[in-house]
């Protein structure tokens, strides 16, 4: 199931692709901030949604 992780607060992408990784990882990927809005993601179920998509070319 594909996987999307987008920032709360400004909404950026943070992670797509087809394989479940966990919040520590995407935060990793990421450099423990939002590279956008620059919010720190350490509470990361607080900061982020992270949900299952169908279909990534309709997301
Ligand atoms: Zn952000």
């Amino acid at each position: 199931m594909p996987q999307l992780a987008v920032c709360k607060d400004c909404g950026h992408l943070l992670y797509k692709g087809v394989d479940l990784k966990p919040a520590e990882e995407i935060i990793q990927l990421n450099g423990g901030t939002c590279p956008k809005c620059g919010r720190k993601l350490e509470f990361f179920i607080d900061n982020v949604e992270i949900f299952p998509v169908e279909d990534l070319e309709k997301s």
